[in-house]
This record gives structure tokens, C-alpha cells and sequence, in this order.
């Protein structure tokens, strides 16, 4: 009196995308590993304004070094991962985005657990020192985002020197992979000391194997420009960017 019934054992979570409907009815793809609760918050509920929290921040002030001197930042007391730099006015609608786009960058490199992930901290373009719309840094082990970076148009043009400049994901793919590498380093070394030589040493010979087997290693202008300044690192990364993005 038995019968016989499949199994899947291990992780069970699809991998890639698969078709679905938006509100509208309009053919759209999500990662296969989207439940029905998420896609419903995603696409459906999401249509309505009155969904978006208001943005609440905290009272405490934290002082965070960056080249334009300290900068206070207020967390976010709905998001305690996200942080906002005195004088942004970061909108519900932006903050909604902006998670949504750090855990579709997550999933992209293979994280579904986003309380692994190092805090955001939205500042004003010349608080990054740097004209990207995003910046890991493994020092402090924090991401630096302008509003930049939740602009479609705005960042389309920002992207334009990397891979995938259309991608909306692609800057935050990069800065996660960033992460990554240094996360990896982190629990051997927690005081990070040589961490930028060996990373760049490591993205060397990784890309000389891929240059080895044919691959062609110059994925975007800016993965060019590290390479001839011996920004190995920047240059893997990209790398990678490309091949993860691609897979979905
Ligand atoms: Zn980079």
C-alpha cells in the first residue's frame, strides 16, 4: 500500500528568470525564485502610492569621514540597512526602489539573505569623490549611493564606461561583487591589512586564465582603463558584472 512520489532534495530554489505578469497584464520576467507574496508586492501593490512608507529617520546623528570632510548620516528607522547623508530628502517611492534594486543586485550575484549585506549610504555626488553613482568602500565596509543611482535616465548615462549601461542593476552588481571579495578576505584578515594588493593580484591571474582560454576581457571602456592603470581588480570585477548579468 505505498506509492511512489518525487523528491528534491538540497536547495530547491529555482535559478534565473521565468515569465510573469505585471498589474497590467503586460508579459514581464522576475527570478524564478520570486514567491507569489513578492511578486505581489512587487508588481501589484506597488502601483498604488498610498504603499510607500513614509521615510522616518532617526534622531542619532553617525559621523562618517568622506573626502569632502565628516558627514552626518541618519538611518532610516523602517530600513535600519539604509542611511542618509544630512541635506538628501530620500522619497518613499526612492527608498522602495532603492531595496528593490539591492536584493534583485543580491540575488544576482547569489545572495538571498539581504541582512548580509553591508549598510547603504545615500550622499550627495561630491560626497563620493567620485563621479560613479555608487562606491563600495572596504575600509568601512559601507556602499555609498547618490539618488543618481534610482534615476533610470540619469543613470543610464552614469553607466555609460561600464558593462551593460541599459542594466539598471549593473553599478549595484559591481559594488556588491566589491563586497564580496572583500567579505571573503574579511574572515581570514579581519584588519583587512593587505587587502588591496591581494585582490589585485588574485583579479590578475584570473583574467590572465580567461585571457588564456580566449575570452575576450575587455567588456567595457572602463574595464580597458583599469586594465592599462594595472586595476586588476576593477577590471574582474566588470568581468564578472558582465557574466552574472548575462546569466539571467
Ligand atoms: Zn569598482
Amino acid at each position: 500500500r505505498s506509492t511512489i512520489v518525487g523528491s528534491i532534495k538540497g536547495d530547491s530554489k529555482p535559478k534565473g528568470t521565468r515569465a510573469a505578469r505585471d498589474e497590467s497584464g503586460k508579459y514581464i520576467r522576475v527570478p524564478a525564485s520570486t514567491s507569489y507574496a513578492e511578486w505581489y508586492r512587487r508588481y501589484v501593490s506597488t502601483t498604488s502610492e498610498q504603499y510607500y512608507k513614509k521615510v522616518t529617520l532617526s534622531s542619532e546623528k553617525e559621523e562618517v569621514l568622506r573626502p569632502t570632510g565628516i558627514v552626518n548620516f541618519r538611518q532610516v528607522t523602517t530600513q535600519p540597512n539604509v542611511h542618509v547623508a544630512e541635506g538628501i530628502t530620500l522619497k518613499p517611492k526612492q527608498l522602495h526602489e532603492l531595496q528593490q534594486r539591492l536584493h534583485d543586485a543580491a540575488l544576482a550575484i547569489g545572495i538571498d539573505d539581504l541582512a548580509v549585506l553591508p549598510p547603504v549610504y545615500v550622499a550627495a555626488e561630491t560626497q563620493l569623490g567620485t563621479n560613479a553613482p555608487a562606491l563600495y568602500n572596504w575600509r568601512q565596509d559601507k556602499v555609498y549611493i547618490t539618488l543618481s543611482l534610482l534615476d533610470d535616465e540619469k543613470l543610464a548615462d552614469l553607466q555609460r564606461d561600464g558593462v551593460l549601461p541599459e542594466n539598471c542593476l549593473s553599478t549595484m552588481v559591481h559594488e556588491l561583487i566589491h563586497w564580496k571579495d572583500a567579505a571573503g578576505y574579511r574572515k581570514r584578515h579581519p584588519d583587512m591589512a593587505g587587502y588591496a594588493d591581494w585582490i589585485n593580484q588574485q583579479s590578475k591571474k584570473k583574467i590572465v586564465e580567461l585571457a588564456k582560454k580566449g575570452y575576450n576581457i575587455k567588456v567595457s571602456r572602463y574595464a580597458i582603463k583599469s586594465f592599462l592603470s594595472e586595476q586588476f581588480d576593477e577590471t574582474y570585477v566588470e568581468i564578472r558584472t558582465l557574466q552574472l548579468l548575462q546569466k539571467g
